[in-house]
């Protein structure tokens, strides 16, 4: 999948991010996963998940765990956002695979590349809208209107 057009906009924390990454390199060789909470516009809560295949090429979740990640995202106040996952050598792109995998047009599938130096994270949507979403790093607001 290889789109021009940005579609959406996610906030993100640089914390966040960073947690992202650093799952991703924790997890070699294999593939991280994991669930991405956002709150008031911000991602601001990264929920490391089991990948249950142990691969570093597919991934899967276990669904005990989804339900206690969610169940723990919304005692603190965030939402589930999206799902991201690693690429340990490949692009930073949704495989075949990934977008047959990925059918939820409300959440954002973030795929972060170890194979870019520095690691490159880009999140995608999926649907009619389906393309490349642009990822803004920035701080949770104090102040809510
Ligand atoms: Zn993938």
């Amino acid at each position: 999948m290889e789109k021009v057009a940005m579609v959406a906009t996610m906030r993100i924390t640089p914390e966040a991010l960073a947690e992202i990454v650093a799952h991703a390199r924790a997890a070699l060789p294999d593939e991280a996963c994991g669930y991405l909470g956002e709150r008031d516009g911000v991602v601001g809560r990264v929920v490391r998940l089991t990948n249950a295949l142990a691969s570093p090429t597919r991934f899967a979740l276990l669904p005990e765990e989804q339900f206690a990640a969610l169940r723990a995202l919304r005692a603190e106040g965030f939402s589930l956002r999206g799902v991201y996952h690693s690429h340990p050598a490949g692009p930073a792109v949704l495989s075949a695979e990934d977008e047959r995998l990925a059918f939820d047009e409300a959440l954002s599938y973030v795929v972060v590349s170890l194979a870019a130096d520095p690691p490159l994270v880009r999140s995608f949507r999926v649907g009619p809208d389906a393309g490349e979403e642009r990822m803004v790093s920035g701080r949770l607001t104090a102040s809510r209107a």
